[in-house]
Order: C-alpha cells, then sequence, then structure tokens
C-alpha cells in the first residue's frame, strides 16, 4: 500500500518538476536576449507589473551573475572571485522553493543562490523576504556573499546578527531581503508583541515569505523545545544549598545499595543461573534505582537476562501494591516513563527530620472541605485557607527542589547531557551533539546541576514570552525550504508546515562510493580497524573526515589517532566558532578532521588540487546515528557536485543505537562468526534501519505532542498579542475595558453602581444610573482629571496602566499553564487524552485570567494615581 502511495506522490513530484524544468529553455533564451542590459533596470518594469514573468525574473538574475563573473570580493576572511553563473539545477531549486515547496538539493550543489533565485521572484511580488540560515555565522555569511547579487538587481540585503542596536535591527527589517537565524526573528517578534511599550519601538513588519535553509535542522531538529525569552526571576536559591548535602548523602548511600544489588546479579549470571528466583527483581530495582547503570546495560544486551528483566516487570506492572513496596526499597526510584522521582518512606523520613516538617502533600480539598464546615468565623476561614495554600507551596518548593538535585545526580551526565564550558552548564543536544547556548533546564533542574559540578548557580529565571517554532514558522503567508536530506521527514513536513518535498536531481551525476557497514562485536574490535583503515586512506594522501555521534566519541577517536601520531583536528561542541574555518580546509591533502555530525553544517568541503585524482574525500561514521537523516548529513559531505568520494560506516554492539534493538543481536553477531576484522551483514543493516525508524517516529511523535500543546497556548497567545498591541498603539483604553466590563455586569443582572462604588474611590454629589454608560463618563472624567494634574498625557497614563498589569500577569499566567501542561503530560498514563485535557482546562483558567485582569487594572489605576503623587515631589 505505502509502496503504491510513494509511487504516485513521486509521480506528481517529478510533474511539478517537469513544469518548472518547461521554463528553462525560455529562460536561457530570454538571459541572452538580455545579456548587457542593466537588470535594476528591469527589476524596476517587473515590479510595476501585477503578475512579473517568473522567466524574465529568472533570466534577470542570471544576467546579474553573468555580469559579476571575474569580480572578487571580500566574504569574513577571505577574498573571492565570483564564479557562480547558475545551473539549470539551481535555477529548478529556486522555482520550487518560490512555490512553497522543500527543494532537496545536495550538498555543495548551490542552494544558496537558489534561494536568491526565490527571494528575487517573491521580492518582485512585492512580499518581504527572510532567510532563514541555521546559525549566525551562515546568515552573515550568506548575507554578505550574496550582497553583490542583490546590489545588481537593486534589491537591498539586511542581516540580523547578535548584538545589535535597536536602531540597526530597525534599519535591517526594512530591507527587502532579510537573512537572520529563527531564535533572532523569534527574538524580535515576542519582543514586538510582548515587551515593548510603543508602537515606533517595534521592529517586524509582519511575517510575509520565509526561505528555510538547512530546513531539516531549523524546522525539525531545533523545533523540538519552544523558544522562550526568560528573564530573572526573585527566587530563593538557599534551599537548594541547603538541600544539597543531604542529597549527595542520599545519592551515595543509594550508590552502595545498587552495588550490593549488582553484585548479587553479577553472582548469579556469573553461575550461569539465570533461573534463580531473585534475578529479574534485583535487575528491576537496579533499573529503578539507577536508569544509567552501566553494567546494568550490559547485561541487558543479553537476551536471556533481558528477558528476565521483562518477565519480572510484565508480572508486577499490574500489581499496585508489588511496585509500590518495591519502590520502597533503596532511597529512590526513578520512574522509567517520565524520570519522575519516588522517595522512599525511609528517605522522605530522613528529609524530613532535617527539615523540621513532614514532606507529605497535604490533600487540599479535604482540608478546605473540613474548614469551610467549622464554626470558625469567615475572617479565620479566609486566614486559615491561605496558611493552607502556603504550606502546599513550600512542601511542593521542597520537594521539587529534592527531585531536581536527585535528578542531577542520578540522570544527568556530564559531556552526555551537558558539557562545563567557561564556567557555566552548556546542555547538549544529544541528537546531534551540536552544544545548546543560551538554553537553560528548567523549573530548577539548572541550579541542581551547577551545584553539582560545583559551579555558581545562577538566577532561576521566568519565561517572558514564549512559542514553538512550528507556529512562529505558520504564521508566514508563504513558505520555502532547502536541505540536502528532507525525503526522510517528507510527512512531518507536510502534515507540520504543509510543505511538499521536490527533490533536485544534482547538476552533475554522483559518483560516492558507498561502503557497506562494518559490524563489530566490541568496541575495541571496531576501533582497531577503524584505525588501522584510517591509517591506510591517509596514506594514500586522501583528506578524512571522521564523523562522531558525541563529544565523548570524537575525543577518544583524537586520543587514538594522537597515540598513532596523526595529525588532526577537532571540531566539536567544544570549540565550534571556528568550525568554518576548520571544516572548509577539510579537503586538503593529507587532511584528518574529527567532527559530530552537525558541525560546520552550511560550509563546503572542497577539494584541493590533485585530490580528486587521489580518490576524493573519504568519510569515515564512527558509528550509526539514532537518526538515519544525520547519517546521510555526514556522508553527503563527500563527492560534491560529480567529485569523487568514498564513506564507511563502522558500528559495535557496544554502540548506544545497537542496544536499544528490540532483537538480540548479539547472539545473531556470534551466528554470523564476527570477528575482530568486522563482518557485514544484511540482517544487521536491517536491524539498525528498523530501530532507526523506532526512534525517528518517537521523536516526531514528540514533536507533534508539542505542536499539539502550543496550538492551544497559540490561540491565547494570539489574542493577548493582540490586546497588547491595541493597547501599545492606543486602540485600547481603560474606559473601554470599564464599558464592557459594566455591560457585562448588566447582563448579568448585577449593579454596576454598587460595584463601582466599591471599586473606583471616587464620590459624587448625587448617586447617578445605575447604567454602564455614565459611569463610565464619570470614570472618565476623574482618571482625565488625575492624568492631567500629574502632566501625562491621558493616552499614555492608559498604557501605563494597562500594559504594566497585562505584562504582570500574563507572566505569572505563562507559569500557570506551563504547570497545567506538566501536569497533564503526566496524567497522560491515565485515561484521559494529556492535549484535550489541557485544552479544557486552560480554557477556563484563560477566561479567569482576563476577568481577573480587567479587575485589577481597575483596582489598582487609583492606587497608581496616588503612589505618582507621592513621588512626584521627589523626582522634581
Ligand atoms: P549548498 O548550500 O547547496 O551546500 P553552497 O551554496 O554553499 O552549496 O555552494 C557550494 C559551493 O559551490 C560554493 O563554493 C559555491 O561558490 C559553488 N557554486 C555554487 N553554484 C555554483 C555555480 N553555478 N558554478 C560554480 N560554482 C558554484
Ligand atoms: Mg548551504
Amino acid at each position: 500500500m505505502s509502496f503504491v502511495l510513494n509511487f504516485l506522490s513521486n509521480l506528481a513530484r517529478q510533474r511539478i518538476l517537469n513544469r518548472y524544468r518547461a521554463l528553462l529553455p525560455a529562460i536561457r533564451r530570454r538571459q541572452q536576449a538580455l545579456r548587457g542590459s542593466d537588470p535594476a533596470a528591469l527589476t524596476a518594469t517587473l515590479r510595476q507589473s501585477a503578475e512579473p514573468s517568473l522567466v524574465d525574473a529568472c533570466a534577470n538574475v542570471l544576467v546579474a551573475c553573468d555580469q559579476l563573473e571575474g569580480q572578487s570580493f571580500q566574504i569574513l576572511e577571505e577574498n573571492v572571485v565570483w564564479r557562480i553563473l547558475p545551473f539549470d539545477s539551481q535555477i529548478l531549486g529556486g522555482l520550487v522553493l518560490f512555490h512553497n515547496q522543500v527543494a532537496e538539493m545536495g550538498t555543495g550543489e548551490g542552494k544558496t543562490l537558489s534561494a536568491v533565485v526565490a527571494a528575487y521572484l517573491s521580492f518582485l511580488h512585492k512580499r518581504k523576504v527572510h532567510v532563514i540560515t541555521a546559525n549566525d555565522y551562515l546568515a552573515q555569511r550568506d548575507s554578505i556573499w550574496m550582497k553583490p547579487v542583490f546590489d545588481k538587481l537593486g534589491c537591498t540585503v539586511g542581516l540580523l546578527a547578535p548584538d545589535q542596536t535597536a536602531a540597526q535591527r530597525q534599519a535591517a527589517y526594512r530591507c527587502d531581503v532579510l537573512y537572520a537565524t529563527a531564535s533572532a526573528l523569534i527574538f524580535d517578534y515576542l519582543g514586538d508583541n510582548g515587551l515593548i511599550s510603543a508602537a515606533d519601538q517595534r521592529l517586524q513588519q509582519g511575517q510575509d515569505f520565509a526561505i528555510v535553509d538547512e530546513a531539516d535542522s531549523v524546522l525539525i531538529d531545533e523545533a523540538r523545545t519552544p523558544l522562550v525569552i526568560s528573564g530573572r526571576k526573585e527566587s530563593d536559591l538557599s534551599l537548594y544549598t541547603k538541600l544539597h548535602k543531604p542529597v549527595l548523602e542520599v545519592h551515595k548511600l543509594q550508590a552502595k545499595y545498587v552495588a550490593g544489588l549488582e553484585a548479587a546479579v553479577a553472582e548469579a549470571v556469573a553461575a550461569g543461573n539465570l533461573a534463580h528466583p531473585e534475578l529479574g527483581r534485583n535487575l528491576y530495582l537496579i533499573q529503578q534505582a539507577d536508569p544509567n547503570n552501566e553494567h546494568l546495560q550490559q547485561w541487558l544486551m543479553e537476551s536471556p537476562i533481558r528477558k528476565k528483566l521483562e518477565e519480572f516487570q510484565d508480572k508486577t506492572e499490574g500489581n499496585s501494591h508489588a511496585t509500590a513496596e518495591l519502590h520502597n526499597r533503596g532511597y529512590y526510584s526513578i520512574s522509567q516513563r517520565d524520570h519522575s522521582i519516588h522517595l522512599s518512606d525511609t528517605c522522605q523520613e530522613q528529609f524530613a527530620k532535617l527539615l523540621g516538617r513532614s514532606l507529605v502533600i497535604p490533600d487540599l480539598s479535604a482540608q478546605i472541605n473540613r474548614l469551610e464546615q467549622s464554626a470558625q468565623s469567615d475572617e479565620e476561614k479566609q486566614r486559615q485557607r491561605e496558611a493552607l495554600s502556603i504550606e502546599m507551596d513550600t512542601v511542593a518548593a521542597q520537594l521539587n527542589t529534592i527531585n531536581q538535585l536527585i535528578k542531577a545526580y542520578a540522570l544527568y551526565r556530564r559531556d552526555i547531557e551537558y558539557i562545563v564550558r567557561d564556567g557555566a552548564i552548556v546542555l547538549i543536544d544529544t541528537n546531534t551533539g551540536r552544544p545548546l547556548p543560551g538554553r537553560h533546564f528548567s523549573d530548577g533542574l539548572h541550579q541542581a546541576v551547577e551545584l553539582k559540578e560545583r559551579l555558581c548557580m545562577s538566577p532561576e529565571s521566568q519565561t517572558l514570552a514564549e512559542t514553538s517554532i512550528q507556529n512562529f514558522i505558520r504564521q508566514y503567508k508563504c513558505l520555502g525550504g532547502m536541505t540536502g536530506t528532507a525525503r526522510i521527514e517528507a510527512d512531518e513536513f507536510l502534515d507540520t508546515y504543509k510543505l511538499d518535498v521536490i527533490p533536485i536531481p544534482p547538476h552533475k551525476k554522483c559518483i560516492r562510493r558507498v561502503q557497506p557497514d562494518l559490524h563489530f562485536k566490541s568496541l575495541d574490535a571496531k576501533l582497531a580497524r577503524l584505525m588501522a583503515d584510517i591509517r591506510q586512506v591517509h596514506a594514500q594522501g586522501r583528506p578524512i573526515l571522521v564523523g562522531t555521534s558525541s563529544v565523548q566519541e570524537s575525543e577518544l577517536v583524537s586520543a587514538r589517532l594522537k597515540a598513532l601520531g596523526l595529525e588532526h583536528s577537532v571540531l566539536n561542541a567544544k570549540n565550534h566558532a571556528r568550525e568554518a574555518t576548520i571544516i572548509a580546509q577539510a579537503g586538503r591533502r593529507d587532511a584528518i578532521t574529527i567532527a559530530t555530525s552537525m558541525a560546520g553544517r552550511g560550509t563546503d568541503i572542497k577539494l584541493a588540487p590533485g585530490v580528486a585524482e587521489l580518490g576524493g574525500l573519504h568519510i569515515v561514521g564512527t558509528t550509526r546515528h539514532y537518526l538515519r537523516r544525520l547519517d546521510d548529513q555526514l556522508l553527503g559531505r563527500c563527492a560534491r557536485q560529480g567529485d569523487p568520494g568514498s564513506v564507511q560506516f563502522y558500528l559495535s554492539l557496544e554502540d548506544d543505537l545497537l542496544k536499544e534493538a528490540k532483537v538480540p543481536v548479539a547472539r545473531y553477531m556470534g551466528f554470523f562468526k564476527a570477528d575482530d576484522a568486522g563482518i557485514h551483514h544484511l540482517f544487521i543493516n536491517k536491524v539498525v534501519e528498523e530501530t532507526q525508524e523506532k526512534f525517528s517516529g518517537y521523536f516526531h511523535a514528540a514533536r507533534r505532542q508539542l505542536v499539539a500543546f502550543d496550538n492551544i497556548v497559540s490561540t491565547q497567545r494570539q489574542q493577548i498579542f493582540a490586546m497588547r498591541n491595541d493597547i501599545v498603539d492606543g486602540a485600547l483604553s481603560s474606559e473601554q475595558l470599564l464599558q464592557e466590563h459594566l455591560a457585562e455586569m448588566q447582563a448579568a443582572g448585577k449593579s454596576c453602581l454598587d460595584w463601582f462604588k466599591h471599586t473606583f474611590p471616587i464620590s459624587f454629589k448625587q448617586d447617578p444610573a445605575d447604567a454602564p454608560a455614565p459611569l463610565v463618563e464619570i470614570y472618565k472624567e476623574a482618571i482625565g482629571q488625575c492624568a492631567a494634574q500629574l502632566g501625562f498625557d491621558k493616552k499614555a497614563f492608559d498604557r501605563m496602566v494597562l500594559l504594566g498589569n497585562l505584562d504582570e500577569y500574563w507572566r505569572d499566567y505563562i507559569t500557570a499553564l506551563g504547570n497545567l501542561k506538566e501536569g497533564a503530560q503526566l496524567m497522560s498514563y491515565a485515561q484521559t487524552d494529556p492535549v484535550t485535557d489541557f485544552g479544557n482546562k486552560s480554557a477556563k483558567m484563560f477566561i479567569q485570567f482576563l476577568e481577573q485582569y480587567r479587575n485589577t487594572v481597575f483596582k489598582r489605576v487609583f492606587p497608581t494615581v496616588a503612589m505618582l503623587r507621592q513621588q512626584q515631589p521627589r523626582r522634581r
């Protein structure tokens, strides 16, 4: 079935491509005819037209390129002579991009120029263009590199760079074409809609057309977490310092407890006694107590042992009494599913003694009920209700601190989940091995990891505004993407972004030699063979690029190369600022370059003279990655534009990917008589592919859930952004809010006058009518007078009161929403659908939020006046 569907969609794609291809002869003819003419002049004419001709437009770009040939330009540190006379494939790429599709073009095919074609076409259609790149370096390089063409065409180019002033950013946004990273654009978008206080501070002019380079990285890999602007939060970090030592002690005790279990398992395994009645239980306990336990991982590679664990799990999982009893052994247990922490009774008591309070969260609704039924005065009840909620808050904060500290020790590993750089924790994308500077673990985990690494704790931050990348990108009226590897994720491009993937045949036939994968039993055997192969290829003078999947692994390979006395450069998470320069030289004779899979992306590896004759660049994949697409990315770095090149992947049973395989690969390896020289077997290929598919499905589902949640928040966000923008633009005043509020009251049969008298400190000689209109008039007059006395423009005053309160409330609301979302995600193991649950609850919360906001605004208007009055003499 899926084969037929695939076949049909390939046919459809072919048809689309043929339609564009049919334009090529006319474009080339037009290019001849226009030779020597001024491209800017044609641009002016085309801009007049309602439906500018695609043929003329493409031809004009070609003419501009022709006229630049031989001229030299300074691009960052390099002097570059313009030699780009676009190939047909690049024009096709541009047309695909322009028509809301993803162009799949290999590395080195010249996508940078395809983006120019599409950007220019959009410019002629009077759309502002944002070219979104994978990092700041590429935005800068591409904007400078392509500027001569845009200049010739009479089209302005801008760049968003870090550390620009507001004025520089504003100027950049006014350009016809803007190069920027997604996070820079999102940052300004959130600022425009959530932080500014006057209309002239606004930077962006809407979302018209986006061309996304390295589309899989930007739209899929990076889109796994929402982007946030955060600010400092006033919070008490002393709890972390206070609990750090006791948690460390518990962690050590837990390690001892685990060691005891390990010894028992090791004994049974060594004696070959897999039928030992406690084996399954002990494995289960280790897994609960220390999910990353290395011995456990090794044992589980043997299928009979794994089976013992699975049997035990099946037996106990349904039995809540039994699981509770098991969770009470040791000091804490960690859930496999969501990494939630369960403290054992003993452990809880220890902490309770230390903190001088019970750590059991009281049952709020029962307590409130009891309170309501008691005979105390209303005031006393109110006091107790507040005391109760404070108590809940305190216990929850303490428990959270303990949990985060335990997680920091038990789950988060240095150089795998994070690195320490310049005295700070930098998160690592476990998919790509790249650092994610600026991202933080949330909810106190970051501080906990900092304590563990004995670093200074950074202040806790609060989310000021956030959006998912998906929902930001979907606001663009038109969207195009380009990358070397898109087909694998075609479904997701279509579901999430409504983008079809069109593969563009390479400009020259690809002659890459992909050697069959080599499989090994042990990591040592793998590395030995890998080193021998590197030595051999290196002896021929061919350059080698070694792709690794983690920082750790690149260091391992680097150490081995050093031991062999082979000179090499390492490109990993830790020095990626220089990535581009290093990788640009990876095509020189004798060069050996080690890189984590995404390092230096976007930079082309050109072969130095003579290298093609030796066989071109050789790529060594030290393992198969969790995602096939990232393997393909690595492989695409050699044999660009018809060059020769070869690829070899190596894989051992000890690699992370095979550890995750469902079938007992180890046994098959033995069966196939794998030796230290490595074997190749189709069966193992199949296992690898299946495991990769499993991961890709798993990541896809996680992103789908992220988007589903964010869709709900997004509708609310849009309403608040619209309201906020109205306030900033002076289109929404406090009287309008008052009018709405009173009208609702009247409709509900309540007295407007009573409320008015209780809310505003305004006195009247004679009671006005109990209706919205006269009351609004009175309010307006009173507020107008106050503003005038304080020397405020009435609009500015309104803006101050309305915005200040909105921002404060909205931030608290986002935090509350975040907690609700977390709660809903935990619920996903119950019967309800977490997204629907979150949707219902948050809709109610949002209505409450709006009501509360209105009430607060009115309650605070006159106190604000009083406060300003007090400040005024001092200011003068
Ligand atoms: P991609 O982004 O597809 O990997 P780039 O746009 O970085 O590729 O281009 C790769 C290299 O190919 C660059 O060095 C560029 O100068 C060169 N190049 C691109 N188009 C042409 C062309 N039409 N003729 C000659 N060289 C080209
Ligand atoms: Mg590129």
